[in-house]
């Protein structure tokens, strides 16, 4: 497994609280909604995401909290994803706000609860996609963006064929197989966290109770889409041009739910056909104060005990160093990059 400390490029910025701030405050610039064009059936009764709650976005939000207009928190360069993301050049992260997940513990919030962000047309998405490139990021790094998937699809089959890098998409591993498959040929690299087995967990901290029944088929599929991870190694340096990285955070007090999707990982994936990227990060930021049992960073036996599982079962990838849970990876989301 090799060791990647990410704690070298840790952003100090960023570390406020919210509290306090209004929900109107918390609106995205621009609305919820985006000026008139032709009507979009995925979001007049939506069903991209396995809530299937069957929104009609036209008139109100559905879970995700998210109108029909793709809304922004920040779209630049991005250099603390795992080191074949990131690269030399950085990784093209485009930051969409709402969330499907919506988990208590996010420490992206502002986006996922919050709604944190800036409305803007499918065109300026197309144009972002283009800038990033221009600017030298590895790939392009669609985050949580689920709930906009029709569009990022509409602003990627206007410009694909000027992007020569990756489209990554990275995402909280809550996902349909019937959304994923309508990726093909448009993302290279997933990048899904797989976050609990437990419905009991699942339902207490996201509200998904089915999160590992939707989760584990949806990474099945992103597996046989994207196959073998291609990984280009130094001296040109490490990117990874297609393939799935599983991410898993260790949370507090549920190491054995860790034990157990890592043994998942490895009966029910094809060997060495995913990468793992296993997180050390866990801080309890939002409601996690609520929680007692998740009110606090993770231990030294916890994520030890999880590494040496990982280890056992030869599931290759990344590892955080532990020292890295003390710092902060949430990135400024002031709206830069968004027009
Ligand atoms: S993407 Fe949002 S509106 Fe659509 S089904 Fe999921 S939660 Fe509901």
């Amino acid at each position: 497994m090799t060791e990647a400390d990410f704690s070298e490029n840790l952003s100090p910025e960023e570390t406020h609280s919210q509290e306090g701030q209004n929900f109107r405050e918390c609106l995205p610039e621009g609305g919820l909604h985006r000026p008139p064009q032709p009507e979009d059936p995925d979001y007049r009764c939506c069903r991209l995401c396995p809530r299937r709650c069957g929104a009609d976005r036209y008139q109100k939000p559905g879970f995700c909290g998210m109108g029909t207009a793709p809304v922004l928190a920040r779209a630049a360069l991005h250099f603390w994803e795992e080191p074949c993301i990131s690269g030399r050049g950085g990784s093209g992260a485009v930051f969409f706000s709402g969330c499907t997940l919506r988990c208590v513990y996010c420490q992206n919030y502002r986006l996922s609860h919050q709604s944190f962000g800036k409305a803007i047309t499918n065109q300026q998405l197309s144009d972002i996609f283009l800038r990033l490139a221009a600017e030298g990021a590895e790939n392009i790094n669609l985050v949580t963006p689920t709930h906009f998937l029709p569009d990022v699809i509409r602003a990627l089959d206007r410009v694909r064929h000027r992007l020569s890098i990756p489209v990554v998409m990275n995402c909280g591993g809550y996902e349909r197989p019937e959304t994923i498959r309508r990726l093909s040929g448009y993302v290279d690299v997933y990048l899904p966290d797989l976050k609990y087995k437990s419905p009991a967990l699942s339902e207490a901290y996201s509200k998904a109770p089915d999160y590992f029944q939707q989760a584990s088929e949806a990474i099945r599929e992103m597996v046989r889409q994207a196959g073998v991870p291609d990984l280009e190694v130094p001296p040109e340096g490490e990117t990874l041009k297609k393939g799935v990285i599983i991410r898993h955070m260790v949370l507090p007090s549920a190491r054995k739910d860790s034990l157990a999707l890592l043994s998942w990982m490895k009966e029910a994936l094809p060997e060495h056909h995913f990468l793992l990227s296993l997180m050390s990060q866990y801080t309890p930021f939002y409601r996690a104060k609520e929680f007692h049992e998740i009110d606090r960073r993770v231990t030294s036996f916890e994520y030890d005990s999880v590494l040496k599982k990982a280890l056992e079962l030869d599931l290759r990838g990344y590892m955080q160093e532990r020292t890295s849970a003390q710092e902060e990876y949430t990135p400024p989301f002031d709206l830069t990059g968004v027009p």
